[in-house]
């Protein structure tokens, strides 16, 4: 391979772009072979770029694995009751049987109250907290994007997970934790830590799991690391470069970290192309359960 990632010494490689195509291929062949029809309704409120750019994307993504697409647009003056009446809407409507919330909503609406009316049976991005609730409980259910996008990389690598150590970085209610629960359920020994928890590196050291969820750019670096750990970075942080451009790194040190690693994911290219298959992935379970 001419891909220097896979060329260097050290840590090898989680691919989230290569085990994201892998699932979406599945995808395609398991919607096929069903016969029915699998559609993914997304409420897009405003007209903030990023999250139009990102509907956009959406659409391709799901076209690509035979997922249909429908977008409905709410102006930027959408009240609450507007963007609230529409969710219930959807909700009510047999054909719907996936649906999403894009963000940001316009200013003073509060988006988790909105989530929590998505039926939990349709909420592909598992933010109603019925769903959270579901995952703690082990119940079958519909588990955040992120959440189960590190799991599926962390069990890539063949890991045995019960009994090992582990260390989450960040405990967001939609990334840190739920990832720390999984882990759990898993019957891993799970330390879930935030910005308060004392001697973080000398505990992360002891860890054969690390996951990183913090948003703070390249905080893990190689001496939190135990040789041979598996180190997920989720985190995706816009820095200013060496030459002055804005890059996107994670929230590992990844040239220290990986020549200390067993496993380590790369940040782009690791857990955001596997999160977006996670989803797609959720919508067909949704549609086709
Ligand atoms: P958040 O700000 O909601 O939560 C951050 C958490 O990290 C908090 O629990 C906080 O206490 C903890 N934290 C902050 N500084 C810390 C420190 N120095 N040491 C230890 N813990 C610390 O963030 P979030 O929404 O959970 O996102 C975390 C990161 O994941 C961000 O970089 C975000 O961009 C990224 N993210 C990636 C994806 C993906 O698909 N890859 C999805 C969602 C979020």
């Amino acid at each position: 391979m001419n891909d220097p990632l896979h060329t260097a010494p050290g840590a090898r490689i989680i691919d989230g772009k290569a085990l994201s195509d892998a699932v979406r291929g599945s995808l395609r062949a398991r919607i096929a072979a069903s016969g029915r029809r699998v559609r993914l309704d997304a409420i897009l409120v405003g007209d903030d770029r990023a999250a139009g750019i990102y509907a956009m994307n959406q659409a391709k993504t799901c076209e690509e694995v035979g997922i249909e697409y429908v977008l409905h647009r709410l102006p930027a003056g959408a009240t609450y009751d507007d963007i609230a009446g529409r969710v219930l809407l959807l909700n009510s409507e047999d054909g719907v049987r996936a649906l999403m919330l894009h963000l940001p909503l316009p200013a003073g609406i509060d988006a988790e109250r909105i989530q929590s009316l998505i039926s939990p049976e349709k909420d592909v991005e598992g933010v109603n907290p019925a769903n959270i609730g579901n995952v703690v409980y082990g119940r079958r259910s519909l588990v955040p994007c992120t959440a189960l996008a590190s799991l599926e990389m962390i069990e890539s690598t063949g890991i045995e997970l019960r009994g090992k150590r582990c260390a989450v970085i960040g405990a967001s209610n939609i990334v840190g934790k739920p990832i720390a629960v999984l882990l759990m359920r898993e019957e891993a020994t799970v330390h879930s830590t935030n910005k308060f928890t004392p001697a973080l590196p000398e505990l992360a050291r002891e860890c054969d799991v690390i996951v990183a969820a913090c948003g703070v750019p390249r905080l893990v670096k190689r001496d939190w690391v135990k040789p041979g750990a598996v180190v997920i970075d989720v985190g995706i942080n816009r820095i200013d470069g060496p030459d002055g451009k804005k890059i996107t790194v994670g929230d590992v040190d990844f040239e220290s970290v990986r020549s200390v690693a067993g496993w380590i994911s790369p940040v782009p290219g690791g857990v955001g192309p596997m999160t977006v298959a996670m989803l797609l992935r959720n919508v067909v379970e949704a549609a086709l359960r």
